[in-house]
């Protein structure tokens, strides 16, 4: 399938001849503008499978192009690049190589959830955009986000504890980001906070940043998540054809 829509026409494959007369006709300039053709060999097969395989990515087989999601999308609205239904549209043909080249801006998604409410077949878009996100970091394509940094941290501390402790959570994550722990904006919030915190609760947060308490009985439970998880994760790299967890 051709693609057809201007925006999504590189600029550098839109050729125009200065000088150009045809059957005695002058076609110069705007008038001679042409879509130069490309072939492309280097289709991966297996995309739409590796994509449906990560969290998100399993209804994407139900696109049927419509382009609801990119009409409805929050993104897009702002930049036209930002294009929902067109990346749906690589994976399903597995042309990976124009995908990578918006691998910069997949990321961009805000959660808003208007393509999913917009979208008639249940594809759930959102999904797909995280799945895509995920595809890009675990091939190596792009590091890995703020984002997911910051899942990470929130899962080790759940997955350990049953438990999320704020103050470490906050200090891990500035520290996986590279991020300086006194900021501008934390310093005021703490501050704020502070001035109208029970003493109690400051004390009991101070206690549990110290001692790091878990639920009670979590080794069973922390037990079984872990298996799950690596069950998932084995899944995952499996259909993506890659390694061991880094
Ligand atoms: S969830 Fe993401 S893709 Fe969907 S409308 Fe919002 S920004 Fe766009
Ligand atoms: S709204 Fe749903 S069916 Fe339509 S293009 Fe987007 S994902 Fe596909």
């Amino acid at each position: 399938m051709p693609i057809h829509e201007r925006s999504l026409i590189r600029p550098e494959n839109l050729k125009t001849h200065e000088k150009l007369v045809m059957d005695g006709v002058d076609v110069s300039g705007h008038w001679s503008t042409f879509i130069e053709p490309r072939v492309v060999t280097d289709y991966n097969e297996a995309l739409e499978e590796q994509i449906a395989a990560l969290p998100g990515g399993e209804f994407i087989h139900r696109c049927w192009q419509c382009g609801s999601c990119t009409n409805a999308c929050t993104v897009n609205a702002v930049n036209p690049d930002f294009n929902p239904r067109f990346w749906i549209y690589l994976v399903r043909i597995g042309l990976e190589s124009e995908l990578l080249r918006d691998k910069d801006i997949i990321w961009q998604c805000v959660s808003c959830h208007k393509c999913t409410y917009a979208c008639p077949r249940d594809v759930v878009p959102e999904g797909i955009m995280k799945a895509i996100a995920h595809w890009l970091e675990l091939q190596g394509h792009v590091p890995k986000s703020r984002s997911t940094l910051f899942d990470e941290e929130f899962t080790r501390q759940v997955v350990e504890t049953g438990k999320i402790e704020d103050g470490r959570m906050i200090r891990n994550f500035f520290a996986a980001t590279a991020q300086p722990l006194r900021q501008d904006w934390l310093v005021a919030m703490a501050t704020r906070v502070a001035r109208r915190f029970p003493v109690m609760l400051g004390i009991k947060m101070g206690l549990a940043a110290l001692f790091r308490p878990r639920t009670r009985g979590w080794q069973r439970h922390q037990a079984a998540i872990e298996e799950y998880l690596g069950e998932q994760d084995a899944k995952r790299r499996k259909a993506l054809g890659i390694g061991e967890t880094q």
